[in-house]
């Protein structure tokens, strides 16, 4: 059998203060609610692991697709605010990667996942 397995859950990975993330672009579109919940349920601090401010009524915590700069060939789901989330998709891309900087977790996540890369 092949194909994203929807009946099993997404393999999570803990992700250290300092891992080097990148965010994804054109992923909007998958099918990814579950993990993303997942990701943000799991995450119980008031602060955006990016830019290290407060989530809040306007701005708050949501899934977003990022790259792993050292498994650079999987898509996974981290939570952050919606202004990095927003931000990062406002860039220019090239093959289905952006060209933001990368940026370092500045507090541990775990990450979920994505069952939809666009790399295989
Ligand atoms: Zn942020």
């Amino acid at each position: 059998m092949s194909g994203p397995a929807l009946d099993r859950p997404a393999p999570a990975l803990r992700l250290g203060a300092g891992v080097l993330l990148k965010h994804a672009v054109n992923t909007a579109h998958l099918s990814d609610a579950p993990s993303k919940r997942m990701c943000t349920s799991n995450y119980k601090r008031d602060n955006c692991p990016q830019c290290g401010l407060l989530f809040s009524a306007r701005n708050g915590k949501v899934g977003a697709h990022v790259i792993i700069i050292e498994r650079e060939r999987e898509l996974w789901i981290v939570p952050l605010c919606a202004d990095c989330n927003s931000e990062a998709k406002n860039v220019n891309q090239t093959g289905g990667r952006n060209t933001n900087a990368p940026f370092h977790l500045r507090t541990p996540v775990l990450a979920i996942r994505s069952l939809e890369s666009p790399f295989i």
